[in-house]
């Protein structure tokens, strides 16, 4: 049997595994450390900002959202219904 080996090595010079992999998601509690931080320097902790249901991005209040959806983004982003309006339009 007659294997072409050597096809490979012919072609060593231009891998295309020099391309970069999708990075994995971060873990949970690094993206929460993270936007701590990021949300510290924008005036609001997010730990402040949920105990107090207020909004980490206009610190305004956040204790109305128009459906379950936007209360659970308000989970994630901390941001106010107002603030998910402009975010994501
Ligand atoms: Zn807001």
């Amino acid at each position: 049997m007659n294997v072409p080996k050597d096809v490979d090595s012919n072609h060593t010079g231009k891998k295309m595994a020099t391309k970069k992999p999708i990075s994995p998601a971060p873990k949970h509690p690094e993206i929460e450390n993270l936007l701590e931080k990021v949300t510290q320097t924008m005036g609001m902790p997010r730990s402040t900002a949920f105990s107090q249901q207020k909004c980490v991005t206009c610190k305004g209040d956040a204790s109305k959202f128009k459906s379950a959806l936007c209360e659970k983004e308000y989970s994630l982003s901390g941001m106010c219904q107002k603030c998910q309006d402009n975010f994501f339009e």
